[in-house]
């Protein structure tokens, strides 16, 4: 199927997403790797516990990643759901954007747990004025 490395990078991805057998797959990974990975990181602020996911499979899958432009032969991926649609995104990038929503969530709390303390201390602090 891959006969020349005359593909656009978009051929490639197709061409990679139908390949039938390791040897195509492993043709079309090389030709890709040839390529500067085309990332697509302005969706990252979109990235929440209900649009990530991350499965194991249990058959290898040869794909680029949406966001870091990485091929990659694997059986665990990640779909991340955004406003463009359906991603599939490699582990690493999954565990970037995890990482990233727990660090937003902690930042949460904690302000959450200031405004509560601030406000018991004006709390406090009017009752001695009393
Ligand atoms: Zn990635």
């Amino acid at each position: 199927m891959v006969k020349s490395s005359s593909l656009t990078y978009a051929e490639l991805v197709d061409v990679l997403g139908s390949c039938k057998t390791p040897k195509e797959r492993n043709k079309a990974v090389k030709l890709l790797k040839a390529f500067d990975p085309i990332e697509h990181k302005h969706l990252d602020h979109e990235a929440k516990e209900s649009t990530l996911s991350m499965k194991k499979y249990t058959y290898l899958s040869a794909f680029v990643c949406w966001r870091c432009g990485a091929v990659k032969t694997t059986n665990t991926w990640a779909r991340f759901t955004t406003s463009e649609g359906h991603k599939k995104i490699c582990q690493s990038c999954h565990n970037v954007l995890q990482s990233a929503v727990e660090v937003e969530q902690l930042k949460k709390k904690y302000l959450e747990q200031k405004k509560t303390v601030a406000g018991r201390a004006a709390e406090a602090s009017s009752w001695r004025r009393r």
